[in-house]
């Protein structure tokens, strides 16, 4: 049986491994896709305390680097609910189960869709929710981004030197992002900003060929980045923790959870920012009272 398990290997959960690591426990991380998380998206990340500018993947590597040197045991699967027996809770996956004394939900939040028909079967053919990713595809080719907030300019910036045309389609007039990003891509000469604009439906058969908007009117595009949002994948943990009702696990800053010996961090957690520094800020509290948890346990 291990000390903590942490479900998901994104800052929080990695910060967490650190300090409970670091603490003289045993501990065991669970991913089911990547390790590094959310950031591991970012090209660039610029408003980290301490570090100027570094990719959002070097800096998940140092952290990974620096938690496999302490130890942290790390399982690659998807955990699907936590079975609370006495003081030991039983963490289910696909494939496996483990025993812990205590559990660390940080799970983060994923990308939120827009909700159009077909939507799903244009993924990978012309839709997706990763510009870093898929940038690249739509080298000197007509893309879009839809959204207002940080992310939305962030791929909108990116994709306009990868990208012939950039089209920026939000509902509002103004953006909810920060004024310096919308100010640069202002001066970008092949971003064009598309407000207030809605996306009704999408053109083309099994490739996406472009969006029609509420005016009537028709973008062609190659390429379409949805970047309207995220929303957290806690509806499995909803036995051990409260949901509110964007389904985000309400605890405070202590990372309690309603649960004795059951834990959140993140991006996954009732929060006003979610960032890197709020992330990491969470996974040294929440392995902080797990510790002590743990201490009371003896
Ligand atoms: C494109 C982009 C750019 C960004 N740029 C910045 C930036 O410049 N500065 C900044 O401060 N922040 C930035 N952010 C936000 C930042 O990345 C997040 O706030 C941060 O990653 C949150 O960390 P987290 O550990 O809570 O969650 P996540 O990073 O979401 O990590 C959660 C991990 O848990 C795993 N997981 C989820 N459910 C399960 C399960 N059931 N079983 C096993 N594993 C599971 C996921 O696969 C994931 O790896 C950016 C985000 C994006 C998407």
């Amino acid at each position: 049986m291990y000390d903590i398990i942490i479900v998901g290997a994104g800052p929080a959960g990695m910060t967490a491994a650190l300090y409970a690591k670091r603490a003289g426990k045993s501990v065991l991380l669970i991913e089911k896709e990547m390790i590094g998380g959310q950031i591991t998206y970012s090209p660039c990340v610029e408003n980290y305390p301490f570090v100027k500018k570094i990719s959002g993947m070097e800096l998940a590597d140092n952290l990974f680097e620096q938690i496999n040197e302490l130890g942290a045991e790390i399982e690659f699967d998807k955990v699907n609910s936590i079975e609370i027996n006495g003081n030991v809770k039983k963490v289910i996956c696909d494939s496996v189960e483990f025993e812990a004394k205590a559990v660390i939900i940080s799970g983060g939040a994923k990308h939120k869709k827009l909700g159009l028909d077909r939507e799903d079967d244009l993924i990978g053919s012309g839709v997706s929710y990763c510009a870093v990713c898929d940038g690249a595809f739509f080298k000197d080719k007509n893309a879009a981004v839809v959204g207002g907030g940080n992310t939305a300019l962030q791929d909108a910036l990116y994709l306009s030197d990868i990208c012939k045309k950039v089209y920026l389609i939000h509902r509002r007039d103004a953006f909810r992002g920060d004024i310096d990003l919308v100010n640069k891509i202002r001066e970008r000469e092949n971003i064009e900003i598309v407000t207030p604009a809605k996306i009704v439906a999408f053109l083309g058969d099994k490739q996406l060929s472009g969006v029609e908007l509420d005016s009537g009117r028709r973008i062609l595009l190659d390429g379409l980045f949805v970047a309207v949002g995220q929303a957290p994948e806690n509806e499995q943990f909803r036995d051990v923790m409260e949901l509110d009702e964007g389904g985000y696990a309400a605890s405070g800053e202590d990372c309690r959870t309603k649960t004795e010996g059951v834990f959140v961090a993140g991006d996954c957690r009732q929060k006003n920012v979610r960032q890197l520094a709020t992330a990491v800020a969470d996974g040294a509290s929440a392995a902080t009272h797990a510790c002590e948890y743990l201490d009371s346990l003896e």
